[in-house]
């Protein structure tokens, strides 16, 4: 069969992709390197079958609530736009209280009978080594992409722009940190033309006893280990665990990402330091996104276990309260610096024939990675049919999801990231905090559904 698109990757996002494609009549082949033989490793690390649209680790989808929580609005959205995974999840569902769990085999399966009996659909199991030159392509290869297509990516994109690891520091929202006892400064009040107009940095100081605790902490926390295969693949200096560093010598942080030079504490001051002495040790966070709603703690990339995470980072002065958008972690991960090289349809600037999909674009999770195919084979049937395409709002849980990666996210900083309300523009009225969760899906619901409206009324 002739195809009018070719997608790379059947797993969540080329699957959702391929769907959303061959339900609009556009022919699919959709290439996936899980089955075919031949020559060279046709399997990932982490994929223990053949099937479509595998579980590579828990067999959740996380919260299903539409009400309170981020993710269960992007099951809402995603299920308005009849997305196969929700489809199939929700035949293969298992008991899980609020979540959405599914029996792993059950879900697979069905995706994969769905699209193989789908007549615009031809699964084809085979390998692809490098970007295709011409023709509508879907790249939807996930966080272990095999290598040679790796390899073919970065001769496109520049060999700084696709990333072999994550490096997550923990990221909280701003809303949830203590002013009363952080500041707001850059170090030595260096300054860019892009900088803040106060400073660019958030510092958290801590005593001589407070560091030590910490320090402690860090070095007796609970830690996941590497897997064996991630263990062969080496990550830079600069992006070494907080704990690997700690276990360096107690004064490696004081010289690294918690020194406290050239920072004047205004709740420490002294007749000698009027504007402020500087503190004994200090965490900063930055800026992650353009809306200023989610800072990243500096340097904080951890393997500590997530329960460990948020019990020491929250004996951070300041940090007492902090909600965290998502904790540190530290693992393979191919994926692009998407707000660089895409543009805002998830096209390669580069070579706009060929959008990005799933994982490999910076979101991360099951079902960000389904939402992001979702989204990446809307647009690629406008395309096909000649329509503009007409942006999801930026305060529905798709929009902000892909706002996020094509453009809002801190470039130069750019990791992997999860659906979640700190991606949302901040409420317009002074909303009461437990209020707040409701707030934004309502608003999200509303804007989803203007979309739609809009969107079913311009003929394909
Ligand atoms: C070890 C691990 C555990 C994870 N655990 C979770 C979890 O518990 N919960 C969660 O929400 N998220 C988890 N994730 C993150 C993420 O949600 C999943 O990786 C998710 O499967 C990503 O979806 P995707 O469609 O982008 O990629 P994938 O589902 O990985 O699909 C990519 C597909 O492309 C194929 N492929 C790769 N290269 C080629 C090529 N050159 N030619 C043809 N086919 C190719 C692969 O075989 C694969 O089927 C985990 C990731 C990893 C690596």
């Amino acid at each position: 069969m002739a195809h009018d698109i070719h997608i790379i990757g059947g797993g969540l996002a080329g699957s959702e992709a391929a769907w959303q494609l061959a339900q609009r009549g556009y022919k699919v082949r959709l290439s996936e390197m899980r089955g075919a033989s031949g020559s060279g490793a046709n399997t990932t690390p982490a994929h223990q079958s053949d099937a479509l649209a595998e579980l590579v680790c828990s067999n959740s989808f996380r919260s299903d609530d539409d009400e309170k929580n981020a993710v269960g609005l992007l099951h809402h959205e995603m299920r308005r736009l009849d997305s196969i995974v929700m489809q199939a999840g929700e035949v293969a569902r298992v008991p899980a209280g609020s979540a959405m769990a599914v029996d792993r085999d059950v879900f697979s399966a069905e995706v994969e009978r769905i699209l193989s009996e789908h007549p615009n659909i031809t699964v084809v199991r085979e390998r692809v080594d490098a970007l295709p030159e011409v023709g509508p392509t879907i790249v939807a290869t996930g966080p272990l992409t095999a290598a040679s297509l790796a390899e073919s990516i970065v001769a496109e994109t520049g060999s700084d722009r696709l990333a072999f690891f994550d490096a997550i520091a923990p990221i909280v929202h701003r809303d949830s940190i203590d002013m009363s006892k952080c500041w707001i400064q850059s170090r030595w009040n260096k300054r860019t033309a892009a900088s803040n107009e106060d400073g660019d940095y958030i510092n958290c100081p801590m005593t001589k006893e407070q560091y030590l605790a910490f320090h402690q902490g860090l070095i007796d926390g609970d830690k996941t280990d590497f897997q064996q295969w991630e263990k062969d693949t080496p990550y830079f200096e600069g992006c070494m665990p907080i704990e690997v560093m700690a276990a360096r010598g107690v004064e490696t942080l004081r010289y690294g990402p918690m020194k406290g030079v050239g920072l004047d504490n205004p709740y420490h001051t002294t007749e000698e330091h009027p504007q402020g002495r500087w503190p004994y040790a200090v965490v900063q966070l930055r800026q992650d996104n353009k809306l200023g709603t989610l800072w990243n703690m500096v340097g904080f990339q951890t393997k500590l276990k997530y329960g460990a995470q948020v019990e020491l980072f929250r004996t951070i002065p300041g940090l007492e309260n902090a909600e965290f958008a998502r904790l540190g972690g530290l693992h393979r991960n191919t994926f692009l610096n998407s707000p660089v090289v895409l543009d805002r349809q998830l096209r390669l600037k580069a070579a706009p024939h060929i959008r990005f999909a799933g994982q490999v674009t910076g979101c991360e999770g099951y079902v960000e990675s389904a939402s992001v195919g979702l989204m990446a084979g809307l647009m690629a049937a406008d395309e096909l049919a000649g329509r503009d395409w007409t942006p999801l709002p930026g305060d529905t849980a798709m929009g902000a999801l892909v706002s996020h990666i094509t453009g809002d996210a801190d470039a130069a900083h750019f990791q992997p990231m999860n659906v979640n309300f700190g991606l949302f523009p901040p409420l317009a009225e002074r909303i009461k905090k437990k209020e707040r969760k409701e707030a934004y899906t309502g608003r999200a619901k509303q804007s989803f559904e203007n979309w739609l409206a809009a969107r079913e009324s311009v003929p394909a």
